[in-house]
């Protein structure tokens, strides 16, 4: 235990910031349903001093209460004293990884097959081809799934299936010049738009190239790594980087461009922060970091959309959840409401507490099933409330936890990203 409060111990300053002033326990979602003092940053920073003073002798059940948090931000978002909760949270877990090992499962999952692109992607065009064996419709037209026979872990839940093909199978590359733009962006697509929501990536090419944007998109990307550094797995996050460098590295471009929330803070984020290694992989990382933008930010400020002053009759009401790693990691929120705007298809209506967290929070919502779940709840009123007949959402792990969830909850409300409202605004109007 010493060896291993000496390395928390480098943590120290960014601990010693938090002042237990509690502001944090008004917007922690986790805590909000369970009450108890551990869930919340306080307790958890509270926690990690404890292991610098080697007050505990059980580093599992420390890992564990770490675990027992979304990495939505909301804490550190408030916070009056600046604690860098993220960054303490997720630099704890891979140091208590490091001394404890990895589980056996999540070393099969992250390190045998996630760290490897290939192989990641074969098992996955297995489960989606072979997926209709085990699942059946949830409901008529609801676009989700549950499982066809008793499932142990699937139980009743609902869950969007994987798409067959991914949408790598049907646009593997793209390598086009700028236009009129003048501007070349790279495309990075992320797991979960290549294999569940790949609309997201066809209707974000469909408006690169409606507003004359060159596009490079590598071929075989491989995951952004959160899912590996967020069960304090470095090597595999590593790896992954490394991998996902070497592949952009092949043209110049202007922007590396994303349309899932999580994989912009990652690449913006968490690379720079995370990454050890080579020196000449980290200036790369940097740079990169700073070009990478989120799509909705990218189109609202690179081209002249803008909402759209008159409104069809027949307009479908629509609401927008901000993601966690979109507002308030990022700071962005005006522009996937303007993208919704620019289509005069659509009525806004902004659903109360649009920023609240959904619950999902990645694998959180495997291991914590539960309280995930009972987070999303009060997400779901909320969208119920609003009346609208369409959320949309700038994150695709988001929009898992909303579809899931609005489909288990019987309603026939459908979950779409920003960019495939502006899509579908560019492909009837405007197509040139
Ligand atoms: S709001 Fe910040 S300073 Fe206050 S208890 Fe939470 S983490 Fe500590
Ligand atoms: S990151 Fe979110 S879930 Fe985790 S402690 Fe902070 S507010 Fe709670």
């Amino acid at each position: 235990m010493h060896k291993l409060a000496i390395h928390i111990k480098k943590l120290d300053k960014q601990l010693a910031l938090c002042k237990r002033c509690g502001m944090c326990h008004a917007v922690c979602p986790v805590f909000a349903e369970t009450g108890r003092e551990a869930d919340v940053a306080r307790g958890k920073l509270a926690l990690l001093d404890g292991l610098v003073d080697e007050m505990f002798t059980n580093p599992e059940k420390v890992f564990e209460r770490l675990n027992r948090c979304l990495l939505c931000g909301s804490c550190e978002a408030i916070c009056p004293r600046n604690v860098s909760v993220l960054e303490i949270f997720i630099k704890a877990r891979t140091i208590l990884v490091d001394f404890m090992g990895l589980s056996w499962k999540k070393k099969i999952v992250l390190q045998g097959i996630l760290a490897r692109p290939g192989l990641f992607d074969k098992k996955l065009r297995w489960m989606a081809a072979t997926q209709k064996i085990f699942n059946k419709p949830a409901r008529e037209n609801s676009g989700t799934s549950c499982a066809r026979y008793f499932s142990p872990f699937l139980r009743s839940r609902h869950f969007v299936p994987l798409a067959n093909p991914p949408f790598h199978s049907i646009q593997p590359y793209l390598n086009s010049p700028p236009k009129k733009s003048g501007i070349k962006a790279a495309f990075f697509t992320g797991c979960l738009i290549d294999k569940i929501f790949p609309n997201i990536a066809r209707a974000t090419i469909e408006s690169l190239r409606y507003h004359e944007v060159g596009i490079f998109m590598p071929k075989a990307q491989g995951c952004c790594g959160m899912p590996a550094i967020a069960a304090g797995d470095r090597k595999t996050f590593n790896q992954l980087v490394k991998y996902n460098i070497e592949l952009f590295s092949e043209q110049n471009f202007d922007y590396l461009l994303t349309a899932c929330a999580t994989c912009t803070f990652a690449i913006k984020k968490i690379w720079p922060m995370m990454f050890s290694g080579d020196s000449g992989i980290k200036t790369k990382i940097n740079s990169l970091a700073k070009k990478t933008m989120d799509i909705n930010q990218f189109l609202v400020s690179e081209t002249d959309i803008k909402p759209s002053v008159l409104q069809s009759g027949d307009a479908v009401s629509i609401t927008y959840h901000d993601p966690c790693h979109l507002k308030k990691s990022l700071g962005i929120l005006d522009e996937p409401r303007i993208m919704i705007q620019a289509n005069p298809d659509y009525s806004f209506n902004e659903m109360s507490e649009p920023d609240r967290c959904c619950g999902l929070g990645g694998s959180f919502n495997l291991q914590y099933y539960e309280i995930s779940t009972k987070i999303g709840k009060r997400k779901i009123e909320n969208i119920k409330a609003s009346e609208a007949s369409v959320v949309a959402s700038g994150c695709s792990a988001c929009m898992l936890q909303l579809s899931a969830m609005l489909s288990q909850s019987g309603s026939g409300i459908v979950v779409k990203h920003p960019v495939e409202i502006y899509a579908e605004f560019i492909t009837k109007n405007c197509r040139k």
